[in-house]
Formats: structure tokens, C-alpha cells, sequence
């Protein structure tokens, strides 16, 4: 019989995280402070961010060791399991061989725990007391409210106010490990309370919440702010995917030709991609990697290279990234994280070099595929995992019509258990397709005009 779950012991759990910033042709352009334009300097991040995650955010060492104390908490999930998706080759009747990692397996259900227990540790190393952050759909709110917890951390979260309504269950997570949790827009900070102003039905969107989490963390004693995505020193944690995945690779005597990872911010796909784009990279391995983003919120396919802020009201450092504005507001799609308007910055370089291919996804399309794999494999992925699958199930199909065979490796970054009513929205026919117009497009890239000169 054919194995099905390729698995690795705890002592393989990988003593370093892959930094890709070494092996970069062109290295990204620097953060820009948002008031000088200024290359930043790292102190300007101090009031931010725990010192040790500034370090990795500038970082350009190749491997950067994993504390001891990360490791053991990695250990009440990790290794996860290299699957081979053998019945959903079967249903697709396809030569490809199709592979995943199964990130949905940590206590929260998704691949952010990865970031949040060092993000967590070196802020309590350092002595920060309380930190604060934003959540979309609430997964990255969800593990860092874990983290905080077994690092006896206070936490803040700003939560994206449509999935604050829509979504209770990941709150009621968050307030279980004992994490705060405000709706955003808010009136507690003076970033919510301008846009309340401007318009006080606003449902909310990451790049608001970040301004307001920014905002509690500088104005509070001893507190410092934390991102799930886009930066540097988060897609670094999110390497263990990767690493993990290319011992498993190796056992199980294949090489994915085709890693795919969906795409938010950036994190999981960078997570599981990264490792195997060094083959290529260092030794020119054929490779493709390609992320997946939703049709209505396309950075990668329809925005444009370009500094930006990070957040909506123009508090973070000025990034170089694939962006469709500050301003965008996207549409309110079931995959609450992916709904951002950036990539980060070491994304965006190696799009921009040519190294990542880039496929955009209708809602319905993802949706389809996500039944399908559930049909198959058993796991019910999250709303966003959907996209990478449909990317799969994409190559699969054209590894049939050319009639060859192809090793395709995706993330399942997370399970949709809390995500079910957006699955009702599917199966009861209510669920549509966005159209995104040039002219919205281009109205939201306007901000950019005169942002860096
Ligand atoms: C947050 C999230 C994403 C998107 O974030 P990235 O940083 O792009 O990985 C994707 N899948 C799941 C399950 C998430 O929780």
C-alpha cells in the first residue's frame, strides 16, 4: 500500500528558520519612515515592535536559530503531516501527484500559530506586559491570543467589525485564552473614531485595524504591536512549513516541480515556498511557485509596485510592495484573510524578479474546489486554504490534458470548522463572484500618487 501521510518525529522539528533575504538576486528596498521618507533607521521601530523582531525584520542571515523554549511549544503540533492527496487524484483522475501540508492541525486551526509563539516570546524576553494587534477573520487574532496566554502576555485585539458580527466563534476563542477584543472601527482610538466620522457604517478592513492596534500600542505603557503577515521576520517563522516540508519531500522520494500557497499577506505561501525557491535560487532547480489570491482583492495580478503603508490611515513604515492603495476597501468575501490590499515586501521583490507566478481566483471557483477536497481528503479547509487548492486542482488538470506527470505540493493553511456559514452561503446557491472594474482600481491606486516622490 501506498503511504498516504508522510510524518517526521520531534527531534525533526528544524532547529533554524530560512531567511531568503541571503539568497535574494535584489535585495528588497528598505522600509521608508512614513513622516521623512527616510530609509528607516531600527529604532524608529522600537516603539513598535519587541527589539529581537526588528533585528530579524533587517536581517541577512541565512539561518537564524530557533529559541529552545519555541521549540517546545512547537511541539504540541508540530511536525505536521505531509499528505498525499490520493483521493483527490483519484476524483480528478489525474497522472500529477498532489501533496499537502496540513497546517490546519495546530490548536487554532491555522499556520499563524508558527509566528505567534516567537513573536510572543521575545516580547516577554524583552519585558513588554501587553501587546496589541489586528485580526480579519480573527485566525491571526485567535494565535497570538494563545501565545499570549502561555506567555502570561495581555492582549488587545482590533477585529475587523464585519467578521466581529459575522464570525462570533473566533472571538469567543480569543476571549477563552484571555485576550480583550474591540470591534473595528472603534471609538477607542482617535484612528477609529475619524473613521467613524467619515462614515459610521464602515465594516472594517485589516489595514484599519492595523492603524488602530499601532495606535493603542504607541499611546500605552510598556505594550508593543504585532503583525500576522506581510513582514519579514513573520514570514521567517513561517519557514518551519517549508523546512519541514522538504525533509518530507525527500522521504517520500519526490520533488513538488509546483509549490502553491494562497495568499493574504503573504506568510503561508512564503512559509511553504521559500525552502524549495532556494533550490533555485542557489542551485537553479526548476521549480515554480505560484500564489493564489482572490479575483476580488488581486495585489499581485492588478496592483502595482509601489511604496505604501501598510495600514489605511498611514501610521506604518512605507513598504515596497504590490499593492491596489491604502485606500482599497475589498469586497466582503468568506476569505476574511486574504482580504488585504498589499503583499510584503520580500513577496513583491521576488514577483517583481520574476520568481512567483500569480493565479487569481473567483470566489465560487474556490468555493468548489474546497467542497471538492472535502469530498476526497476529509478536512473542510478555511475559506482561504480554497484558493491554493483550486491552484492545485488547476495544474492537476493540465498535468491531464498534457499527459504528464507532476509532483504539485499546496499548503492547507488552515481547517474551515468556524467557517461554516460561509460554506451555507455555497451550498445554498447564495454565494456570487465579484467584479472588480479598472476604474475601481485605479481610483484606490490613486493614493499612491505623490506618496514617495
Ligand atoms: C491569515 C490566513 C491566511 C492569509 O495570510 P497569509 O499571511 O497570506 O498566509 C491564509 N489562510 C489562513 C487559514 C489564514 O488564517
Amino acid at each position: 500500500m501506498a503511504t498516504k501521510k508522510i510524518l517526521l518525529s520531534e527531534n525533526d522539528i528544524p532547529t533554524s528558520w530560512y531567511n531568503i533575504v541571503a539568497d535574494m538576486v535584489n535585495k528588497p528596498l528598505p522600509p521608508l519612515h512614513p513622516g521623512t521618507k527616510q530609509p528607516l533607521k531600527p529604532q524608529d521601530l522600537e516603539p513598535i515592535f519587541a527589539k529581537e523582531l526588528i533585528n530579524q525584520e533587517l536581517s541577512q542571515e541565512r539561518w537564524i536559530e530557533i529559541p529552545d523554549e519555541v521549540r517546545e511549544l512547537y511541539k504540541i503540533w508540530r511536525p505536521t503531516p505531509l499528505v498525499r492527496a490520493s483521493s483527490l487524484e483519484k476524483a480528478l483522475d489525474t497522472p500529477a501527484h498532489i501533496y499537502f501540508k496540513n497546517e490546519g492541525l495546530s490548536p487554532v486551526g491555522s499556520h499563524k500559530l508558527n509566528s505567534a509563539l516567537p513573536q510572543a516570546y521575545y516580547n516577554k524576553k524583552q519585558g513588554i506586559k501587553s501587546l496589541t494587534t489586528e485580526t480579519g477573520a480573527g485566525q491571526w487574532g485567535t494565535a497570538l491570543a494563545f501565545a499570549c496566554s502561555v506567555f502570561g502576555l495581555n492582549l488587545d485585539v482590533f477585529m475587523v467589525k464585519v467578521s466581529y458580527n459575522q464570525k462570533p466563534y473566533r472571538r469567543i476563542m480569543m476571549q477563552t485564552w484571555g485576550a480583550g477584543v474591540v470591534s473595528s472601527p472603534s471609538d477607542t482610538t482617535e484612528a477609529g473614531r475619524k473613521i467613524l466620522a467619515r462614515d459610521p457604517e464602515n465594516s472594517g478592513s485589516l489595514g484599519i485595524a492595523i492603524s488602530e492596534a499601532i495606535e493603542k500600542a504607541i499611546k500605552s505603557d510598556n505594550t508593543r504591536y504585532t503583525l500576522g503577515s506581510v513582514l519579514n521576520h513573520v514570514i521567517l517563522h513561517q519557514t518551519i512549513i517549508g523546512l519541514e516540508a522538504e525533509k518530507q519531500m525527500e522521504m517520500a522520494g519526490e520533488y513538488p516541480e509546483i509549490v502553491i500557497g494562497c495568499f493574504g499577506g503573504g506568510s503561508n505561501f512564503s512559509g511553504i515556498s521559500f525552502p524549495f525557491l532556494r533550490h533555485r535560487l542557489t542551485s537553479g532547480k526548476a521549480i515554480r511557485i505560484i500564489a493564489s489570491e482572490p479575483r476580488s482583492c488581486p495585489k499581485l495580478t492588478r496592483g502595482r509596485f509601489e511604496y505604501d503603508f501598510g495600514d489605511t490611515v498611514g501610521l506604518t513604515p512605507l513598504l515596497p510592495m504590490y499593492t491596489l492603495g491604502h485606500d482599497f476597501q475589498p469586497a466582503d468575501i468568506h476569505a476574511g484573510g486574504l482580504r488585504y490590499h498589499g503583499a510584503g515586501p520580500l513577496v513583491s521583490q521576488l514577483r517583481k524578479d520574476g520568481y512567483v507566478e500569480v493565479q487569481d481566483i473567483p470566489q465560487l471557483e474556490s468555493f468548489e474546489a474546497g467542497e471538492l477536497f472535502a469530498r476526497t481528503e476529509g478536512t473542510i479547509p478555511a475559506p482561504e486554504s480554497t484558493h491554493a487548492i483550486a491552484s492545485a486542482i488547476r495544474e492537476a488538470k493540465k498535468a491531464k490534458e498534457e499527459g504528464k506527470s507532476k509532483v504539485i505540493l499546496f499548503n492547507l493553511s488552515g481547517h474551515g470548522l468556524i467557517d461554516m456559514s460561509a460554506y451555507d452561503r455555497f451550498l445554498s446557491g447564495k454565494m456570487t463572484n465579484y467584479q472588480l472594474s479598472d476604474e475601481e482600481i485605479a481610483r484606490s491606486l490613486n493614493c499612491l500618487e505623490k506618496l514617495v516622490p
